[in-house]
């Protein structure tokens, strides 16, 4: 539920079907998910890099003391939240193991998302674990070495991947796959979900490209293309051994809904399944920088606040951007006129990137909503879904 500063999940998953015990969660008041960004130092050069990653860390970086009280003023919200470590790559600060441990000791549960260099020894992915971190999340696009290390710009990179995943298996780590989805590999989805079927993952996320960072020029899928892939995703998820989930793309949870409102209608209802939380940017998601900006996710780079001299719970309560993100009549566009408004809103992430506007219709959903057609000459996307 999780991941790095390629085009990995900085920001809101969708489609995730939560424990009872976090569905009662208040996404006004605390978030489920805070990224923290160790760092934007790496050794690898992705060419979907959120961050923009460099070789060398940022001197202006939180330093391990600052670090340890954020994890500590973490701890305040009423329902402390799953803190996800994330770069750059992690391992690129000695006191790594130092942070994961302060905040397992104060009951945070710890994801960690190395990248896949010499770094992560499993010497490293064994400290981690005894440290207290308990999911771990490896970047893969491809279901093969030529199509990944394509993508991360060095030889060996898969291979090293699946060590790292076979390692933290063994070390006791839960395990996801994270891949980000362009038109590049979108036709290999089925040979990546069988791939990770044979890995053991618990869960697989997919992440659909927000164009910013390093991606901002990148393709991304048509709205058409996305909706072909939520088809795929959600024909995976029901005979694939571990969980599938989207990113930067709320409107898979509209997808999934449909085909299950479809199901019923044809046959016996569908059985119900737990409840699920309706994250997005900003909306049980929070993101802070390696130099203590708090933004609504690492895709959504609008500062809300600066840590330290900003407290992180006021600025996820009481920032104007946060409560507007998570108010659904804030919405604009055909999203704000959705029936499916509620479970999904559009990546704002997306909206952002591509319009300036964080409130601006979802640019990459075919959705028409039944409320109103589109006006004439609207720009809005239709691929007859309904
Ligand atoms: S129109 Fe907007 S709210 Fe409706 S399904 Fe598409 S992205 Fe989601």
């Amino acid at each position: 539920m999780f991941g790095s500063a390629s085009q990995t999940a900085t920001s809101a998953p969708a489609g995730i079907a939560l424990p009872r015990r976090i569905s009662r969660r208040d996404l006004a008041s605390s978030p489920l998910l805070v990224f923290y960004e160790l760092t934007q130092a790496c050794d690898l050069v992705c060419t979907h890099c959120r961050a923009c990653a460099q070789p060398a860390r940022h001197p202006e970086e939180l330093d391990t003391e600052r670090s340890l009280r954020l994890i500590e003023q973490l701890t305040e919200f009423p329902s402390p939240p799953h803190l996800v470590l994330t770069g750059g790559d992690p391992l690129k600060r000695a006191d790594l193991f130092e942070l994961v441990e302060h905040a397992a000791w104060f009951g945070l549960e710890v994801s960690i998302t190395p990248i896949a260099t010499p770094l992560a020894t499993r010497e490293a992915i064994a400290r981690l674990r005894r440290a207290g971190a308990s999911r771990m999340a490896v970047s893969i696009d491809g279901p093969n070495a030529a199509s990944h290390d394509a993508t991360r710009g060095v030889a060996g990179s898969f291979q090293r991947s699946l060590q790292m995943l076979a390692d933290a298996r063994d070390e006791g780590f839960s395990t996801q796959v994270n891949t980000t989805l362009t038109p590049a590999n979108a036709d290999a989805i089925d040979e990546m979900a069988d791939l990770f079927a044979s890995l053991q993952i618990a869960m697989w996320s997919v992440f659909f490209l927000v164009p910013t960072g390093r991606a901002a020029h990148a393709a991304r899928l048509s709205a058409v293309a996305a909706e072909a892939a939520f088809e795929r995703l959600w024909r995976h998820s029901q005979r694939q051994p571990y969980v599938i989930k989207t990113t930067e793309a709320p409107h898979y949870r509209r997808f999934v809904a449909q085909r299950r409102a479809a199901a019923t209608e044809r046959g016996p209802a569908a059985p119900p399944t737990s409840p699920a939380l309706h994250l997005n940017d900003g909306k049980g998601v929070m993101f802070i920088s390696h130099v203590g900006e708090i933004m609504p996710s690492g895709f959504l780079p609008i500062v809300c606040g600066r840590y330290p001299s900003d407290d992180v719970v006021a600025v996820y309560q009481q920032a104007p951007l946060m409560q507007a993100l998570r108010d659904q009549d804030r919405l604009e566009g055909k999203c704000r006129r959705c029936e499916y408004r509620g479970m999904c809103g559009g990546s704002r992430a997306r909206a952002f990137a591509v319009s300036g506007n964080p409130l601006a219709e979802e640019p990459d959903c075919c959705f028409q909503p039944a409320a109103t057609t589109p006006p004439a000459g609207s720009q809005e996307n239709g691929c007859g879904a309904r």
